[in-house]
């Protein structure tokens, strides 16, 4: 008799499903025998303009450190990082990618038996890394496809150990605004870590929703604020996030990673492109016109989206949107469902440059068009 290893498997890590990325563009090109350079990727929230030249100067030159380990402590990135957000270094944990930092804050804070709340639509990760330590992931409905702060409250229990809140969240790109979530860390007991997943904050600047966790962490000390590399600074191949914490939360976060889970070349990447608040800015403006160009498209083509805070928005495409994404892939378009987000009408799609947008928009007008016919 052959053992079923998988039945060895943790209670939590058997339910669990793998977080579907985005499609390769390799991966499209091998499938249907197309070009890379004839294929627009808009599946992963990148940032469309390519990485800042002086993060790619910066990585060359650290390259030459390659066969050394990295500093585990990230010297230089956690002093520039420090200034950059007016924190003190000892506030800053590094992940590789922010996903990293989520999975070492469930690990470090909660267990088998725990409770964990987050929200209807909110961001895989969440869930993910809620069963993979055995505890159990309360999910809490979705209001207007944001997140129902109040019903989160509710939700707490004696058993509950950590919230999740994604602000703005993907893939829905809601954005709850500062009195609503400073309400809520009112209404939370002190003994349970509320994390702030600000992936997207960069884009909020300007804005009316321009919230910013980090002010928030003086008056309320369970909270957690992530943010990363990965979005608006243009560095998500190299896996750079972090949290910002009080220095006893961030002690304890910093027993746990990886001694080496942020390595030289993205230090010195990461450090290098927070000197580069040109490329932020352009980032962001590229942003609000792509997000423009796609909902006015979306307008003429008769589609529903909802309004987004990041550099995505989810567009209701009507009940076959597996239908659609498989006829976008077909015309070198690569966009992403949300059916396991349990938004079966959406798909998802990453702001790209003009000429991206454009090539999106004309595919999914040919799609829709064949569909009727
Ligand atoms: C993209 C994303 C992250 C960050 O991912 P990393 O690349 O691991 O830093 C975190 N949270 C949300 C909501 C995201 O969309």
């Amino acid at each position: 008799m052959s053992i079923d290893y998988q039945s060895l498997a943790v209670e939590g890590v058997r339910s669990l499903t793998p977080y579907q990325p985005g499609k390769p563009i390799e991966e499209l090109a091998r499938e249907y025998g197309l070009e890379p350079d004839e294929i627009v990727k808009l599946a992963s929230n990148e940032n469309p303009l390519g990485p800042s030249p002086v993060a790619m100067e910066a990585a060359r030159e650290a390259l030459e450190e390659m066969c050394r380990y990295p500093d585990g402590n990230a010297f230089t990135l956690k002093q520039a990082l420090a200034r950059y957000l007016q924190v003190v270094p000892s506030q800053l944990t590094l992940g590789n990618g922010s996903n990293d930092v989520l999975e070492v804050i469930a690990r470090c804070f909660a267990g088998p038996g725990d409770e964990v709340v987050y929200a209807q639509h909110a961001f895989a990760v969440y869930p993910l890394v809620t069963l993979a330590i055995g505890a159990k992931g309360v999910e809490v409905s979705a209001k207007d496809w944001g997140h129902d702060l109040p019903a989160m409250a509710d939700a707490i229990s004696d058993r509950t150990r950590l919230v999740f809140i994604a602000n703005p969240n993907n893939p829905t790109g809601t954005v709850e605004g500062e009195t609503a979530i400073r309400a809520f860390l009112d209404r939370v007991p002190e003994r349970v870590l509320v994390v702030l997943d600000e992936a997207y904050c960069e884009y909020l600047a300007g804005t009316d929703d321009d919230v910013d966790g980090i002010s928030l962490l003086r008056d309320y000390p369970n909270l957690v604020v992530t943010r990363t590399f990965s979005k608006a600074w243009g560095l998500a191949a190299l896996r750079v996030g972090y949290a910002v914490s009080s220095p006893s939360i961030a002690d304890i976060l910093n027993r746990v990673r990886q001694p080496f889970n942020v390595d030289t070349v993205a230090q010195a990447a990461a450090t290098a492109v927070l000197g580069d608040l040109e490329y932020l800015e352009r980032s962001r403006e590229v942003n609000r016109k792509g997000l423009e160009q796609l909902t006015a498209g979306f307008a003429d083509l008769g589609l529903e989206w909802i309004p987004s805070a990041g550099n995505f928005v989810a567009v209701d495409v009507g009940t076959n949107a597996q239908e659609i994404f498989q006829g976008l892939l077909e015309q070198g378009v690569i966009v992403r469902p949300v059916a396991g987000y349990g938004m079966p009408r959406h798909l998802r799609v990453s702001v790209g440059l003009a000429e991206e947008n454009e090539r999106f928009l004309e595919a999914l007008k040919r799609v829709l068009e064949r569909r009727e016919a």
